[in-house]
């Protein structure tokens, strides 16, 4: 690894909550993206909804196939710029650890139920699963990850919430940014999901090729992959498209963030920190991941057969809820909880599930 002098670096990390031996084998990055990969919260991603409920079909996206993509395009983001590759990779992975099932109609749905309580908030949940929820160790709760992980991780946090999370909500309050490695883990997110989901959208049949040449950058990438292979079927021409879209959008990220940085100078991470952030697409292609995202927003996200996949989360989510905090002997045997603690443990549980695992205990408990 050819490591600029601001990047995270293992050996000057700003540790671990509870101190910890270092590895022979591995440097502490690449620790935690091992713990978080061995954990329970990221096989169960497998059975999570990304756009589509799970069991619609084999072949579409699921939070765990979005996380692999995006922990590949930040290795190569960080890999061009001289960041440490094992750093964004772990965040990567750990991203969306703390989605609901039914993606984001089960969280606004366990949001709005979790109201009285504080609310629900995945991505403070993904920071809450590898440090207190995962129990698989003895010495420690959660995974006991670096600083420069759960930094990363925390992608956004009000100050109330900052203000209970001790260091790594200071940033929060104190408007300083995390590491490079965090800081592009959001953008090769964007990315990933942007144009995994006008694939599946395609292969879905919600999305057709008419619909998308109507996105000005889509139609003049797809005209070119056209006019070099005119006998090119639509299904290859969107899958070349695709590709060449992502390539043009991770060029030009590499690009502008480099040319920010070279103007910056920075000598250490801690200046990253100082800074305002200088990950960034340029003006021309942050316009086009706008007009994309707009089309996704109409055409997929809101169309009726993906919206009546999720419609039904919000009374699956809000039927065990309500049942589990009237009946809470159905999963948990401590009878000295007050009605907050309560409240965090059931949204801790059902935000844990999978599509299939809620659904069946909605069928099982709440009929
Ligand atoms: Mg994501």
């Amino acid at each position: 690894m050819n490591l600029k002098p601001f990047a995270a670096d293992p050996n000057k990390s700003l540790g671990r909550q509870f101190k910890e031996a270092p590895s022979t084998l591995r440097n502490d990055f690449q620790r935690d993206r091992d713990r978080i990969i061995h954990s329970g919260a990221f096989r169960r991603l497998e059975y999570k909804t990304q756009v589509f409920v799970n069991h619609e079909g084999d072949m579409f996206r699921t939070r765990l196939t979005h996380s692999l993509e995006v922990a590949q395009i930040s290795r190569g983001i960080s890999r061009t710029l001289g960041l440490h590759e094992d750093l964004a990779e772990a965040i990567a992975l750990a991203h969306d650890l703390g989605h609901t099932p039914f993606g984001h109609a089960g969280q606004s749905a366990l949001n709005q139920c979790m109201k009285p309580y504080g609310g629900f908030e995945h991505n403070l949940q993904s920071l809450r699963i590898v440090d207190v929820l995962e129990n698989d160790y003895v010495d420690f709760k959660g995974l006991n990850l670096t600083f420069e992980t759960r930094e990363g991780i925390l992608k956004h946090c009000s100050n109330k919430n900052a203000r209970q999370l001790g260091e790594v909500g200071k940033r929060f309050i104190q408007k300083r940014q995390p590491s490079l490695e965090a800081q592009l883990v959001n953008f090769a997110d964007e990315i990933a999901y942007n144009h995994h989901d006008i694939d599946d959208g395609y292969r879905s049949g919600l999305v057709t090729f008419d619909q998308l040449i109507d996105v000005p950058f889509f139609n003049e990438i797809s005209s070119e992959v056209k006019s070099e292979s005119p006998l090119i079927n639509d299904k290859q021409c969107i899958k070349s498209t695709i590709r060449r879209m992502m390539n043009i959008f991770i060029m030009d990220l590499c690009q502008y963030s480099q040319a920010q940085i070279d103007r910056e100078q920075f000598k250490s991470i801690d200046e990253v920190r100082h800074a305002a952030p200088v990950i960034g697409l340029s003006v021309t292609m942050a316009k086009k991941q706008q007009s994309l995202k707009q089309f996704l927003r109409e055409k997929l996200y809101l169309h009726p057969r993906v919206k009546a996949m999720t419609d039904n989360a919000q009374d699956v989510i809000q039927s065990l809820f309500a049942k589990l905090m009237q009946s809470p002997h159905l999963f948990n045997n401590n009878d000295n909880l007050d009605e907050n603690e309560l409240a965090i443990i059931v949204s801790d549980y059902i935000a844990g599930m999978t599509d299939r695992y809620a659904l069946q205990t909605f069928e099982k408990i709440c009929k």
